[in-house]
């Protein structure tokens, strides 16, 4: 099992199931996107460009068409190599992990596969709830620390407006159950899942870690604590569904991209002195950096993913890498604001944690000592916030209108004709106008006209969606 370095000994059982799900989602606009929930502590790159890789060869998905989400559950199996040094494995285990890597890369496969096969029409809503048992938890507790207790709610129906699918999203660690439990589970967002489609019959409830890198369910550390926290997240999503919601339409356009990260300038010699340390997954990280830096590989940075997804002008969700501290949806939700958005964490990889310039100043675990457990060189440099949300606005930007177009005007007009072409989105009123006075500066560019006709359809009558769900599993 992995989360907790404590453990002594492998799994005693099933508490309940983990599942992978799977949402497909077709515009009649254009566009689509597949989103995977999974019951699982991360999902390492090689995974996730694996399972992207697949998909593309058997439905021609592009990369930024796919979105992995993990839980985080703490209760749940190592997923090699993620965390690869949370702790020393007995002999012959790593095997046994690889050969569990690679039924998770074809079973992930096919629910996202079954999820595109399995479309029918459908209509999309989004809300709003929000519950409170996430507590900041830098320093122990720290009750006057920020929280998110936002939980976003997307709510797929079909057109006799039976529930197909709920996707619920909550910024705080998977960790009600702590490494004195030995039973597989989801904990609460598991639990949370069970409750909704308990509650709807029929319906998957797919759940999404957002920005909860330092924050804990409070309290914790019993079973009882557990399926109560998942119930109060299910009451949230009930009560977000039964106030006013609004309608999502499409097209679908998602971007993806690597944006480079720096950890602090780090020698050798700061690796080789780590070996004399007291905590054992130091020592082990300093000999990973010499061995790595022996092996000719550079350790001073990494590459970083960030996906945007945009339904029309109706819904933007951002999903980003690494276990992301709650400072970075609080400022996504401040610089977006007056637009519906999600802001996901651990999605598409779980390499490290990601702190925010303020966490990185004040230390501590998430800064500094998570990075022995992920045998990363870390900390970060000074700029990582900046250097995310600069990787933010690019993908925000670009999946306003599709790749292809986004890339001509952005050769011609930098990014001011991208903003204009967003602005464009806004605006039905003004789209032709401005659209005429980007032509006539372009001189006739080749692409234009597609712009200006991807830059309509958005403020059409939102038309149907498709969506796809396999069963969970
Ligand atoms: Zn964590």
């Amino acid at each position: 099992m992995s989360g907790y370095a404590a453990r002594t000994h492998p799994s005693e059982g099933v508490l309940n199931r983990l599942c992978a799900k799977a949402l497909a989602i077709e515009s009649s606009s254009g566009g689509r996107i597949v989103i995977v929930s999974t019951d699982l502590i991360g999902i390492p790159r090689d995974l996730s460009d694996e399972i992207a890789a697949k998909l593309k060869k058997q439905f021609g998905l592009n990369r930024s068409q796919l979105l992995i989400n993990a839980s985080h559950t703490h209760t749940g199996p190592i997923v090699w190599p993620n965390l690869r040094n949370l702790a020393v494995l007995p002999a012959g285990e790593q095997e046994k992990l690889i050969d569990y890597r690679n039924v998770l890369a074809n079973a992930l496969v096919s629910v996202a596969g079954s999820a595109l096969k399995d479309l029918s029409l459908a209509t999309m809503e989004f809300g709003e709830g929000a519950a409170g048992f996430a507590i900041n938890r830098r320093a122990a507790i720290n009750p006057n620390g920020p929280v998110d207790h936002r939980v976003p709610v997307l709510r797929i129906a079909d057109t006799s407006g039976r529930i197909r699918g709920i996707v619920f999203g909550y910024a705080c660690h998977n960790t009600t159950l702590t490494g004195k439990f030995y039973q597989l589970s989801g904990d609460y967002a598991g639990f949370a899942a069970e409750a909704i489609e308990q509650r709807h019959p029929g319906a998957t409830a797919l759940f999404l870690t957002l920005c909860g890198a330092d924050q804990n369910p409070n309290p914790r550390s019993t079973l009882d604590l557990a399926r109560q926290h998942g119930d109060t997240l299910a009451v949230a999503v009930e009560k977000a569904m039964e106030a006013r919601m609004t309608p999502v339409s499409g097209p679908v356009r998602t971007a993806f991209r690597l944006a480079e990260l720096r950890f602090a300038p780090r020698s050798r010699q700061d690796f080789e002195a780590e070996r004399n340390r007291k905590v054992p997954a130091q020592v082990r990280r300093g000999e990973i950096m010499i061995k790595t830096l022996d092996s000719g590989k550079k350790v001073d940075r990494l590459d970083y993913p960030l996906q945007a997804v945009r339904f029309g002008n109706t819904l933007t969700v951002l999903a980003l890498g690494g276990e992301v501290t709650v400072d970075y949806g609080l400022r996504a939700r401040h610089e977006y604001s007056g637009e519906p958005l999600i802001t996901a964490g651990y999605s598409n990889d779980v390499m490290c944690y990601i702190p925010s310039a303020r966490v990185l100043r004040e230390g501590g675990y998430e800064s500094v000592d998570s990075m022995f457990y992920y045998a990363q060189a870390g900390p970060f440099a000074d700029d990582v916030e900046q250097r995310i949300f600069a990787a933010i606005r690019d993908v925000a930007r670009h999946a306003a209108l599709s790749r292809r177009i986004a890339n001509e005007i952005h050769d011609v007009f930098g990014d001011l004709g991208i903003d204009l072409l967003n602005l464009v989105q806004h605006q039905a009123a003004v789209m032709v106008l401005v659209a005429h006075r980007l032509q006539a500066v372009g001189g006739g560019i080749p692409g234009l006209h597609e712009a200006a006709d991807a830059a309509a359809a958005p403020d059409a009558p939102g038309g149907p969606l498709y969506s796809g769900f396999p069963g969970g599993s």
